[in-house]
């Protein structure tokens, strides 16, 4: 059993000055692309679902599927972390159900949809920290607003993220992780044009990691949109407008100030659309199910080593034994909420 809380696997990141990709995943072909990518590269991972994932996937499957995973690949240190939380009481079932790491997002209300005021945030946030410290587990907050509506959460607005405010919001939560907004967005319509340093806000990152050293930060919305991918898709019959996703080299810069967690869920969607449009033109009389999803698979895999591998995650997995969360729990406990990176 690999099954890692996130806050160790994120500590052992910053130790090791590298970031870990947060996948997503809502079916078998999903997880164990990633989980193949993982084994190849030598990586430990973080995988998520969002509520819309335990809803379209059933919350037994997705359990089970990824207990298959720590069976198959026992030498992989994996996180299993609940995305974008809409309340406390989705956190909580996400906990009982074996999650080792929960996102609260309290900017936005529990609709998912209509962003918050500073003081709810605080206070749903830290309702979940006191709770999921209690059982070992880790706690990803979110303050500012990402762009984009995707599984229907977000609120199509973007504000950015206040680093005063972020100072106040860790001190008050004690939250493990922090989700920035840095002006990206969720799906695959990012920006209009190339993004550069200004549009991408990276000096918020820079200026929150000054002042918060020790707290994980995460990008959401940091799928690159890789044209190649993009242009599959359209040569098959697909219709993707023009559209620009976070550059590899910017998430990278990000690593350098403290990012430690990278959500990446577009650039799956799209390989694998990509590919089961290939297999579709090319040989119209085939309906088995495999010869579709088997290229799918491969191309999810494939974008999935690139990430880890640009990352730097590529070749950590094994440098550590997981804690149990039980003894997280009792670290929380007597460290209290912001345990100092080890
Ligand atoms: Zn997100």
């Amino acid at each position: 059993m690999a099954l890692v809380t996130m806050r160790q696997l994120l500590d052992e990141a910053a130790g090791g000055e590298y970031g870990v990709g947060a996948f997503n995943v809502n079916n078998l072909e999903q997880v164990q692309a990633i989980m193949d990518a993982a084994r190849e590269t030598e990586s430990p991972v973080i995988i998520q679902a969002s509520r819309g994932a335990r809803k379209y996937a059933n919350d037994r499957f997705l359990y089970h599927l990824m207990e298959a995973a720590t069976e198959v690949y026992p030498e992989i240190s994996v996180a299993l972390h609940q995305d974008h939380g809409n309340s406390p009481e989705t956190c909580r079932s996400a906990i009982e159900l074996g999650f080792t790491s929960v996102m609260m997002d309290g900017s936005l209300m529990d609709d998912g949809k209509t962003p918050s005021d500073f003081e709810y945030n605080v206070r749903v946030t830290r309702e979940v920290v006191e709770m999921a410290h209690e059982a070992g587990v880790t706690v990803e907050g979110e303050l500012g607003t990402l762009g984009g509506i995707e599984d229907d959460v977000g609120s199509g607005e973007v504000n950015l993220t206040d680093p005063d405010q972020a100072v106040e919001f860790v001190e008050r939560t004690g939250v493990d992780a922090l989700a920035v907004a840095i002006g990206t967005s969720h799906g695959a319509y990012k920006f209009t044009k190339e993004p550069d340093r200004e549009v991408l806000a990276m000096h918020i990152i820079e200026e929150i990691n000054q002042r918060l050293p020790t707290t994980h930060l995460v990008m959401h919305g940091s799928s690159s949109v890789p044209k190649e991918l993009v242009d599959i898709i359209n040569e098959y019959g697909g219709k993707i407008d023009p559209t620009w996703g976070v550059p590899v080299r910017e998430i990278q810069e990000g690593i350098k100030h403290g990012v430690r967690k990278v959500n990446v869920d577009t650039d799956l969607r799209l390989a694998a659309t990509g590919a089961i449009r290939k297999a579709f033109a090319e040989d119209p009389s085939e309906f088995d199910p495999r010869y579709y999803l088997k290229p799918a698979r491969a191309a999810m895999q494939e974008v999935v080593e690139a990430r880890m591998v640009a990352f730097g995650q590529a070749g950590h997995a094994k440098d550590y034994d997981p804690i149990p969360l039980a003894d997280m729990a009792i670290r929380y406990r007597e460290q209290g909420h912001s345990l100092t990176v080890s």
